[in-house]
């Protein structure tokens, strides 16, 4: 990185700032976890970042046992037309038997229930046929059903010992449900960050205040806390700071002992009331600042002693955009987690845009959409006012256009980074 890309200069051009590549290698280059470990019930781990891999104690299922309601038999015992099976066992789920199977005997057997010794193939009970005879039940099993047909094997989910999920991935319901199926209650996570938020602005009230002329409400509040809900982040709500140099300085200085991170929004640009980036210079060391992207420009990154400083811009679009692309990731990656990347599609472009500015890098609000011919193209959002919280509601994503680009025609293929790989809708 040269000297010159850290100036504070209002007259920098975008070639001179950083781009967004370098900005996501400082970030990668500079970070690590951060956060310790604790065991949490299963209940509590939702989102939670694996501290130590996950090894199945025991096969899933545990036993062989059918998938279906009907009779189980042993396959060998069919001749050509099939089998005529005298029923000597009924076996219900969770009521498993160790009775052996006679030659040419079945067991009504419904699923999940464990197969009796002897049987490796069950018929659907629909296909069979029973039948009375001299006071004896039999079933008539049709021809055509293969070996081993609607039985589950041991282990065929998850077979015992085999590590089923490892540190550093965060939890989703499907892989709580994978370690709740292998019996165990309990899991190693690593704790959650505490996070201080910060929105600051003399303007700022909280909704249910009076508001007058001039004021805005702290809309940048309620978008990052729920943006931090979506990584397990433990939030604490630090309020509105009022555009007042001692002030910022003061609550930074103290926020930054007891904190993994702060996050701020607002004042982070360098205007004669924003006082972000003097505070941040003053109390510690500042690693990005002013990034030739569109929007949040004035994203900013440092540290403050051991906490991490993320300066968002105040605009809600440019907060949202430079949540998702800088402090998703980096709040991960200090979390255990993983450097998180956003999904990305190529898609044709549903709009066009006649001349972009070269030497950045822009973010347009979009939706995905299916054409006539059932082929999706991603559609902006028409307005490009990066106050405009509309804009963030219609989209289901962003459409990300690389420096080097000058224009998009209709149809040119651009690349969608949806909400949902970003874990938000
Ligand atoms: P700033 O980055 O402080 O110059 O703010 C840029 C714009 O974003 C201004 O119009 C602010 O009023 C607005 N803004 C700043 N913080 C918030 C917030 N927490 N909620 C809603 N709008 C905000
Ligand atoms: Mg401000």
């Amino acid at each position: 990185m040269t000297g010159k890309r850290l100036l504070d200069d209002c007259f920098l051009h975008d070639r001179d700032r950083l781009r967004h590549h370098e900005a996501l290698e400082i970030l990668r280059s500079r970070l690590s976890a951060v956060a310790k470990s604790e065991t949490v019930p299963l209940e509590a781990c939702l989102e939670r970042v694996l501290a130590e891999d996950v090894m199945a104690p025991r096969n899933v299922p545990l036993a062989d046992n059918s998938a279906v309601d009907g009779y189980a038999f042993r396959h060998a015992d069919f001749d050509e037309a099939g089998g005529f099976f005298r029923l000597e066992q009924r076996i219900a789920a969770g009521h498993a038997t160790d009775a052996t199977l006679a030659p040419w005997g079945a067991a009504r057997i419904f699923t999940g229930a464990v197969m009796p010794p002897g049987a490796d193939t069950v018929a659907m009970q629909e296909d069979c046929e029973p039948h009375d005879q001299d006071g004896q039940k039999f079933v008539i099993v049709p021809q055509g059903l293969k070996k081993g047909a609607n039985c589950r094997l041991a282990g065929e989910d998850v077979a015992e010992g085999t590590t089923i999920l490892s540190a550093g991935q965060r939890l989703r319901p499907q892989d709580i449900a994978a370690i709740a199926s292998t019996g165990q209650a309990e899991v190693s996570v690593y704790r959650k960050l505490n996070v201080a938020l910060v929105s600051t602005g003399d303007e700022l009230r909280r909704p249910g205040n009076l508001i007058t002329v001039g004021d805005v409400y702290d809309s940048n509040h309620f978008l990052l806390k729920g943006l931090c809900d979506t990584l397990a982040l433990e939030v604490t709500d630090l309020g509105i700071l009022k555009d007042d140099p001692g002030l910022v300085e003061a609550t930074l200085t103290k926020a930054a002992k007891d904190h993994d991170v702060i996050l701020t929004t607002g004042g982070a640009s360098r205007g004669e009331e924003d006082h972000m980036l003097t505070a941040l210079d003053r109390l510690g060391t500042r690693h990005m600042w002013q990034l030739a992207i569109k929007p949040g420009r004035p994203m900013m990154f440092g540290t403050i002693g051991d906490c991490v400083f993320l300066g968002l811009p105040g605009n809600p679009v440019a907060a949202m955009v430079c949540f998702l692309l800088y402090a998703r990731p980096v709040m991960s990656v200090l979390g255990g987690g993983a450097f998180l990347e956003p999904q990305a599609f190529k898609v044709p472009a549903a709009f066009e845009v006649a001349k972009k500015k070269p030497d950045r890098r822009e973010f347009y609000r979009a939706s995905l959409r299916q054409g006539a011919d059932g082929t999706p193209a991603a559609h902006k959002f028409a307005r490009d006012g990066s106050g405009l919280i509309t804009g963030l509601r219609e989209a289901d994503g962003l459409v990300e256009i690389p420096e080097d680009v000058t224009a998009v025609k209709r149809g040119d293929l651009v690349t969608f980074l949806p909400f949902s790989g970003f874990g938000i809708r």
